[in-house]
């Protein structure tokens, strides 16, 4: 260190604190370069105290910002002073970067111009160097470090219609430079805040953490990314949270210095989006609380069908996991045997992309399994299937109970078609006996008549006429019991059914029937016709019984003073328009309808019916002699042969009996099938 040849310097420079600017006194004691006195503007600018800094060095007092990047500041006028020493003449530093702290110790951006020249003893050596620094940081900035962003705006003016969100604030006062259309529409501000600083212009950004945001950019030259990032910005008057998609880039005045002079942001308005986004989760929060609600279970899947959630029925029937539940899908708890069915089932609507339904049975977490309907449906966006959305709803009761009445449907069928056969078998057994018992009794009878004719020819010439009246009496009753004997026999015959069945020429048949009949024909001069009969296929000897038993009963129940009219008709019909109702499947079948009507004495309509039963008459045995048996006999003859009968009759009209036949006995036969 120099020896320094002054009593007291402080004493000395104390006029020189009064010097207006920042200026300072220091020793050529390099690299110490000892500071001897200090203006009053160089105390206030750096905040410093006389006391604290004087005898002390220079750089010392103002160590350079070891943050700015360039490590050369303090060489720079430490090389000037030099400057100044060596050549006894005062030296200029062009503007340059030195970094001052504030009251809290932060460095603040500043920039200066230097100037130091000798003060020199009578020796003529440099004693003193004044130094003296202007502050040019605004001018600095202004000058050099806001071409960039000027430019940006004279020569790319598209900027400010950009679709996004451009601006430019510079230096410690976020002093709006630029800023688009975009953002001062985002900002609900017009152009009036260009030049103002940020915070003054939109002060509710203020608490909003952005000024750190932008210190912290400005200062460590690293940018910062937000996303859906929110602002409460007052827009017409009111404050509105706009979000959005930013960066904040620090703008270099000078790229290798790394002067960092001020920040860029550009970005997006995504209010619309992040709302928009908000209300899917809102509304998707809900959906999954509704479904929290359901009594069933109730499930979502993607596209592909795979399950994405599954409601809190899911987990408390199941007792699985989410992970287990999401991972391994609803088929886990599929019982078994219903695996295969219900997977095709489900196989096929996810390929068709149609609802998909079937009833399967689920392991409850107590092991057990209930039975399940399950249904899915798909869900469309622009046709395309984006989910699926399903339920399985618990049946087990109702499938209980549905099996239960399978069971007594099948075993009530079980018990119904014993009671049918049981039927069946006693009826054979009735026919049976009724056969046997006519057969038995003819004999005894054709004896009783046999004898008692003898009898009474061996003794009628010793009778009196009231004993031949008792023999006559005798004679009708055995001819009657003949007579009824003989009609049981052939209605046993009938039941029995026919096993011949052969090709019939109908006329041919009614002819002889006809001619059997001749007799009575004539007493009672009946007028009988009939045509176009058809030729088809059944039993002769059933026919003949069947038109034996129509025409003598025309003839029978005849008005007795009018002579019997009867008439034979046949059609061709299909069991559609017949006039009958017939089972749906007879409905396309042809038929013949052969009518036999006659304009006899008829009968109530109401009574058509059970005139077809065993033993029914309707009319006194003393005016018409009968058994009640010939028409259940023509009623087993036409159900033999596959038909139907019905009687249509108005008293004292006359009566017709239609018959349906079949055309052919097989259908495949049928001509008009
Ligand atoms: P029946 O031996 O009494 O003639 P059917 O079984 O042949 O027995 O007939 C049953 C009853 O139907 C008859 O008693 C009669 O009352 C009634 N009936 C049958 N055919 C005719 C007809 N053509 N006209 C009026 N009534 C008839």
């Amino acid at each position: 260190m120099k020896a320094v040849a002054t009593p007291d310097p402080l004493e000395e420079f104390k006029a020189f604190e009064t010097t207006p600017g920042v200026n300072v006194i220091v020793l050529p004691d390099a690299p110490t370069f000892t500071l001897v006195a200090a203006s009053n503007d160089f105390l206030s600018l750096t905040g410093l105290r006389k006391e604290d800094i004087l005898h002390r060095g220079l750089f010392v007092c103002l160590p350079q910002n070891p943050n700015d990047g360039i490590s050369t500041r303090e060489q720079n006028i430490k090389g000037s002073f030099e400057s100044v020493i060596k050549n006894k003449l005062s030296h200029e530093l062009p503007s340059q970067r030195y970094d001052i702290r504030d009251s809290h110790g932060n460095f603040l951006l500043r920039y200066w111009k230097y100037k130091s020249f000798p003060l020199l003893d009578i020796n003529g050596d440099v004693a003193y160097i004044v130094h003296n620094a202007t502050n040019i940081t605004d001018d600095a900035i202004a000058e050099k470090n806001f071409e960039g962003p000027k430019n940006l705006e004279k020569d790319y003016r598209f900027l400010t219609k950009a679709p996004v969100i451009i601006g430019y604030v510079r230096g410690e006062e976020y002093i709006i430079d630029f800023a688009n259309e975009g953002l001062l529409e985002a900002w609900g501000r017009d152009k009036s805040v260009i030049g103002k600083p940020l915070f003054t212009a939109i002060p509710e950004l203020e608490d909003q953490g952005t000024r750190g945001l932008l210190d912290h950019v400005r200062t460590t030259g690293k940018p910062f990314y937000a996303y859906g990032f929110p602002l409460l910005l007052n827009r017409s008057g009111r404050l509105e949270t706009i979000y959005f998609d930013f960066v904040y880039q620090p703008f270099f005045q000078d790229e290798a210095e790394q002067i960092v002079s001020g920040v860029f942001s550009v970005g997006h308005d995504v209010t619309a989006q992040v709302l928009a986004k908000k209300e899917i989760e809102s509304t998707e929060k809900k959906w999954k609380e509704l479904a929290d609600l359901m009594p069933a279970i109730v499930w979502r899947g993607d596209a592909e069908g795979k399950i994405n959630f599954l409601n809190k029925r899911w987990y408390e029937f199941t007792g699985l996991s989410e992970d287990a539940s999401i991972n391994f899908g609803w088929t886990q708890v599929v019982h078994p045997d219903d695996i295969e069915a219900s997977l095709a089932i489900w196989n096929e609507s996810l390929s068709k992309g149609q609802f998909y339904q079937s009833e399967l049975r689920y392991k409850h977490h107590d092991n057990s399994f209930r039975w399940m309907i399950a249904r899915a449906i798909p869900i469309r966006q622009d046709g395309v299937i984006t989910s699926w959305y399903g339920t399985s709803s618990d049946i087990q009761e109702h499938k209980q109970l549905e099996l239960l009445l399978e069971e007594s449907v099948r075993k009530r069928t079980l018990q119904l078609e014993k009671s049918l056969s049981d039927l069946k078998y006693a009826h054979a057994n009735l026919e049976e006996f009724s056969y046997a018992a006519s057969h038995d009794l003819s004999e005894p009878v054709r004896k009783f008549q046999f004898y008692s004719n003898r009898l009474k020819e061996e003794l009628k010439h010793i009778l009196d006429e009231k004993q031949i009246k008792f023999f006559t009496r005798l004679e009708q009753s055995a001819n009657r019991m003949q007579n009824l004997i003989q009609n049981l026999l052939e209605y046993s015959h009938a039941s029995k059914g026919s096993q011949i069945f052969e090709e019939i020429h109908l006329e041919t048949l009614l002819s002889s029937v006809l001619e059997d009949l001749e007799l009575i024909i004539r007493q009672k001069k009946a007028v009988i016709s009939f045509e176009n009969l058809p030729t088809l296929t059944g039993s002769i000897r059933q026919l003949q019984q069947l038109f034996q038993n129509l025409v003598s009963n025309a003839l029978k129940y005849c008005k007795a003073d009018v002579a019997p009219e009867i008439n034979v008709v046949s059609s061709i019909t299909t069991g559609k328009t017949c006039g009958k109702d017939l089972a749906d499947d007879l409905t396309n079948r042809s038929f013949y309808l052969i009518k036999v009507s006659d304009n006899g004495i008829g009968f109530n309509q109401e009574d058509a019916e059970k005139i077809f039963k065993v033993f029914t008459r309707l009319h006194s045995s003393d005016t018409y002699s009968g058994s009640g048996i010939g028409l259940s006999i023509v009623w087993k003859v036409v159900e033999s042969h596959n038909g139907f009968i019905w009687a249509d009759s108005e008293p004292a009209v006359g009566s017709t009996f239609s018959i349906l036949l079949p055309v052919s006995q097989q259908s495949e036969n049928d001509p008009l099938q």
